[in-house]
């Protein structure tokens, strides 16, 4: 009995590795298995679940909305940096662990929280996937960029941004804070479709190397290397607007020059929400926190404001009163009811560089494709449009958002054909009053390897990370190939995913989850991947 269900199961596998979409009628249409209900209706476009009457109903709310304000809603991506899915007060954390976010709890009642978004495991990654609404593995962004490193390849020379093909569709579109998607010109944000931008090109822990000589004393207290890696760390904030060269803002220079980044990149935002809505043009705007990302230094006033005292703690404090600005700026210009507010974080809580880190209530942290480097809060918010107290365990990847902001201002046919885009259109499920998601899978990476896929409430892995001392999911894991069975955990059971059980109660499944990797992975023959130099020989 044992060696005809292993033997079922390597036929299985067999098959979904080498012919799966052989099942699959020319429309995409699954033949013949009852679970597949994606419709894909264009080879670059991934396969969604069709919801035509939800669709109806939010087309009609956003017709009644435009007929009242005259133009297409405004869009306000919040994206923190490293923050951990069960921080916020709404998501589990809050008082609980020493840094309340009435801020961000008021978005996740007043609006829709969805308990199963999922991004990218680090930084640059998923900043790649919210701009091009593609994996990081057809990009190339794979991996963060690192200090001094510049890619062979410009990114940017064949992909598109949603920041670019909205400002073609009549939007302003402004990036503020982090980018982290390049450094090198042609690869900066007004460089690659963005109006406006106000910034740092790489991250917090790039500056703080160089001044913080209590955390990385080896490069502050030697001069001769101190002076070399300064030369290649980006310290600088700078802004730029489109067709016009990057101008220096600051050069951060101090622990407290560090402290203020936050705040300098919320007064601009509130600048450009006060321009759009003085100039009453539609707009796109991604604020991108460098706060929680470590190393994490409170900004005047913050010192010890959390009730745990924690730096980390304090910038979460301090994050959740930026949301709460943000949000008056809008109440105050009227433009509230006109705008879709998404909040979320680019990856899980890193807990290798603890105490400086959040939490999460899952297995792992920031760097793997556990639950605890993938999931994170996602919240969309819009008084009036989106039903209050909504919540929804409903898929949602962070790919998703380029999808649904080009469909918000009507500008899918803007798409290329020749690029695969792996978002889906979530206006329905963000906006319907009982909405439900149009995506059927959520698929993981690490790099370019295929680590593990989300389906329903189950979890199944390919490869997964092993992590050889507590807490240190980047500096001490190794990647596994999966045995004969995939590792297979039921989410709702087992959120940790402690305890695989695939072979022994997910057989059913297999067919239905194989079938959609292969055919997940078939849609490199046609649209290939991109090599832009961030591969590491290994
Ligand atoms: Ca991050």
């Amino acid at each position: 009995m044992k060696f005809m269900l292993c033997s079922r199961l390597i036929a299985v596998l067999a098959l979904s590795l080498c012919c799966v979409v052989a099942g699959f009628a020319a429309d995409g249409k699954p033949a013949g298995n009852p679970f597949l209900q994606t419709v894909r209706v264009a080879p670059n476009l991934e396969p969604a679940i069709p919801h035509p009457e939800q669709d109806a109903e939010v087309r009609a709310k956003l017709e009644r909305i435009k007929a009242k304000t005259g133009r297409a809603p405004n869009i306000l991506i919040l994206l923190v940096d490293d923050m951990g899915y069960g921080d916020p007060g709404a998501f589990g954390g809050g008082a609980a662990i020493g840094a309340p976010t009435p801020n961000i709890d008021a978005l996740a009642s007043g609006g829709l929280k969805l308990t199963s978004t999922y991004a990218q495991p680090t930084c640059t990654p998923t900043r790649a996937a919210i701009n091009t609404g593609r994996l990081p593995t057809r990009s190339g962004l794979t991996r963060p960029i690192l200090t001094g490193e510049n890619p062979k390849v410009n990114p940017w020379a064949d992909e598109a941004t949603a920041a670019g093909l909205l400002s073609e569709a009549g939007y302003r579109t402004g990036m503020a804070g982090k980018w982290h998607l390049g450094e090198a010109i042609g690869t900066q944000p007004h460089q690659v479709g963005y109006d406006e931008y106000f910034g740092i090109l790489s991250v917090v822990s790039e500056m703080s190397q160089v001044i913080d000589g209590h955390l990385y004393p080896e490069i502050v207290n030697k001069a001769e290397r101190l002076a070399k890696v300064k030369q290649i760390a980006s310290t600088l904030v700078t802004r730029g607007l489109r067709g016009q060269p990057t101008e220096v803002v600051k050069k951060m220079a101090s622990i407290d020059d560090l402290s203020r980044m936050d705040q300098m990149f919320a007064d601009w935002s509130d600048g450009f929400i006060r321009r759009s809505a003085k100039d009453k043009k539609p707009f796109y705007l991604v604020h991108a926190f460098s706060k929680v990302h470590n190393d994490n230094y409170p900004a005047p006033g913050y010192a010890g404001k959390s009730p745990a005292g924690l730096p980390y703690k304090d910038a979460v404090v301090e994050v959740d009163d930026i949301v709460g600005r943000l949000i008056s700026t809008l109440k105050e210009t009227g433009q509230l009811e006109n705008t879709l507010v998404f909040f979320t974080s680019d990856n899980g809580a890193n807990e290798d560089t603890w105490p400086d880190t959040g939490f999460q209530p899952f297995r792992g942290g920031k760097g793997t494709t556990w639950e605890g480097g993938v999931r994170v809060p996602g919240i969309a918010y819009w008084p009036g449009t989106i039903k209050a107290g909504r919540t929804s365990d409903g898929l949602f990847d962070l790919t998703d958002l380029f999808n649904t902001s080009l469909a918000l201002a009507s500008a899918q046919e803007k798409i290329a054909p020749t690029r695969y885009i792996d978002g889906v259109n979530q206006t329905g499920f963000l906006l319907g009053d009982n909405g439900e998601s149009a995506r059927q899978a959520v698929f993981m990476y690490s790099e370019n390897n295929l680590m593990a896929m989300r389906w329903q409430e189950f979890k199944i892995h390919m490869r997964v990370f092993n992590t050889a001392e507590t807490r240190q999911n980047i500096d001490a894991s190794t990647i596994a190939v999966t045995g004969m069975s995939p590792w297979v955990f039921n989410l709702y059971a087992d959120p940790k995913e402690q305890r695989s059980s695939g072979h022994r109660y997910f057989e059913w499944g297999f067919p239905v989850v194989l079938s959609m990797m292969g055919a997940h992975v078939a849609t490199f023959a046609q649209f290939s991947r991109k090599d832009i130099g961030l591969s590491v020989a290994r």
